[in-house]
């Protein structure tokens, strides 16, 4: 990496002076905790491993990233920008596990996902202590951030029905048979926002259908990866199925270039999700690419006020805003238009604090560089005629005077302004104003994302036209995070996604499988015959 770009990756970095914070009382035993009890990851100052071929390896690494606590600007660890020959070493031990994890039977595979999954669940107050410290989300989201992981687990152990194949006579005494047999190694790319979710929606996936995984963590916060790994090596995981390597872009340039892998697992911001997909698909691989979003709810002056209100300022600022399905945008409708002054008074109640601290909304944001950059969008409202009903920037908040905290926002706009158009990824709330449903509906499906959208209405015939006439993939009715659940899969689309096949539940079998099919004759006549046909053959 060059001395420039170091450079540019420190700006969200901490400062040395900085690193010499201290983690708050409620924090330290729990980090020293994780830090004595788990062997891949560190809360204390100490160094993330890579995971190779089932041990945790200390990298030689000559360059470092520094992992913070969002709240203090406490150092917690040091990742390693993997070098070359500790990825190859990753993927050569992927490449020898895929040989024999490959051949394994449906059922060892299954009894390693209800492993994992007992594992989890025993273990998930550690995995969200260490989602807090590192990530800064308040303590009950981080146990969200882990279930909604664990929803994928415990679907996966499913596969002995989903990945039945198809057989069918289609000619006397001819069968066809289609199996669905694994890729090889495949990768996973994840973003900071869920670290426990995100590698949970790929590990039980791409392992169950007997592929071997490159797990690539976001570099801002690893540690519940790590977590994860050693939970999936005492599930009884064999050596080298799954495989963790850190690093920012020259790593995720490895995955897309090596031969190796099969196939990529993006879910992050757009500039590194179009770069992953084209480069990914240029060199033969299947991507899946989950990116960015811009989600509207629509409020309907029929709905009933109470709950509207408050799921839309949960979905708005749950998670400081940091989440891809947030809702980031509510179009009131003709008279619910009145109710702007109620809406911000209920997000002004909202509590700014640490993620350990009780009844705590809203946490800080993932680092300097994002408070300063949902600062500066929110500043840009104001320069571009918008108006602040509610301005979180400049907030203080007590015992944590360092942390990365920007209060609940609210900012009317139109949909030329820059705070609409780009996506703010912090709890800032544009409202926008609608004469009519139709309205509404031009701007959503004038916006280039399609992640989520949501409607509260109390008129069966006003969600029916909007879920029909609506073009976002992901549509909640009087429900503002719809994130279909694993039986179902994921769903984003247009500018929020790029690739064929999406995400967990149904669509991950069939990223992560090929179809094969055998067509096979076993005529018993032929055991008579004596002469050989030549006609070409018709199926009757
Ligand atoms: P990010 O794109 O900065 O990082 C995601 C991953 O890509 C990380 O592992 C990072 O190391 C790597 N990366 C970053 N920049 C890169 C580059 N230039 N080239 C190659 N790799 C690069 O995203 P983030 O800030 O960690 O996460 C927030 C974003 O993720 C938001 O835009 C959010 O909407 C999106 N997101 C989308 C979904 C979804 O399902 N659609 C879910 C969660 C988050």
């Amino acid at each position: 990496m060059s001395v420039a770009r170091l450079r540019a990756v420190g700006a969200r970095r901490i400062s040395t002076s900085a690193s010499r914070n201290a983690l708050g009382s409620a924090a330290r035993p729990l980090a020293e905790k994780i830090s004595s009890e788990w062997r891949g990851t560190s809360m204390t100052g100490g160094t993330t491993k890579n995971f190779i071929g089932g041990e945790f390896v200390e990298s030689k690494a000559t360059e470092w990233i520094d992992v913070v606590d969002p709240s203090t600007q406490t150092l917690l660890s040091k990742v390693p920008q993997t070098t070359s020959s500790e990825f190859d070493q990753a993927v050569d031990a992927a490449s020898q596990a895929f040989k024999t994890w490959s051949k394994t039977s449906v059922l060892t595979r299954q009894r390693f996902v209800l492993e994992l999954q007992h594992l989890l669940r025993q273990n998930s107050e550690a995995i969200a202590n260490s989602i807090v410290l590192e990530q800064g989300k308040t303590l009950a989201d981080a146990h969200g951030d882990l279930l909604r992981g664990l929803q994928v687990v415990e679907n996966a152990a499913s596969i002995t029905t989903t990945l039945m194949g198809e057989k069918i006579e289609v000619s006397k005494d001819m069968d066809t048979e289609v199996r669905r047999v694994p890729l090889g190694v495949c990768a996973s790319i994840a973003p900071f926002n869920f670290p426990a979710m995100i590698p949970l929606w790929t590990i039980p996936m791409a392992t169950v259908t007997g592929n071997t995984l490159i797990l690539k963590p976001s570099e801002r916060d690893p540690g519940a990866a790590m977590m994860i790994a050693e939970l999936c090596q005492r599930a009884g995981l064999p050596p080298g199925v799954v495989n963790v390597v850190h690093g920012q872009v020259p790593t995720v340039n490895a995955i897309c270039d090596h031969p190796a892998i099969k196939a990529i697992s993006f879910v992050g911001g757009d500039k590194a999700g179009k770069h992953i997909y084209e480069r990914g698909t240029q060199h033969g691989k299947r991507v899946q690419s989950n990116m960015g979003a811009k989600n509207h709810a629509v409020l309907m002056p029929d709905a009933n006020k109470n709950l509207a209100l408050n799921s839309i300022i949960g979905a708005a600022f749950g998670a400081a805003g940091q989440r891809c399905m947030a809702i980031s945008v509510v179009i009131l409708v003709g008279e619910a238009q009145s109710w702007l002054p109620e809406l911000v008074e209920r997000a002004r109640k909202l509590k700014v604090s640490g993620g350990f601290e009780k009844d705590t909304d809203i946490g800080p944001l993932i680092s300097p560089a994002a408070k300063e950059r949902v600062t500066r969008l929110i500043s840009s409202a104001t320069e571009e005629g918008g108006s602040l009903h509610l301005d979180g920037r400049g907030i203080q908040v007590a015992n944590y005077p360092d942390g990365n905290f920007v209060g609940p926002t609210i900012i009317e706009a139109n949909t030329s302004m820059t705070c609409y158009k780009e996506e703010i990824f912090g709890p800032a709330l544009v409202v926008l104003r609608a004469e009519t449903l139709d309205d509404a509906l031009d701007t959503i499906n004038a916006n280039r994302y399609g992640n989520g959208t949501a409607i509260f209405t109390q008129s069966g015939a006003t969600a029916r036209k909007f879920e029909t006439e609506v073009e976002v993939g992901q549509i909640g009715i009087n429900v503002p995070i719809p994130v279909p659940l694993p039986m179902f899969a994921w769903s984003g689309n247009k500018a929020s996604f790029l690739g064929d096949i999406g995400f967990y539940g149904k669509s991950a079998i069939n990223f992560y499988t090929q179809n094969k099919t055998t067509t096979s004759l076993w005529r018993a006549q032929d055991a008579l015959a004596t002469r050989a046909s030549v006609n070409m053959p018709t199926h009757h």
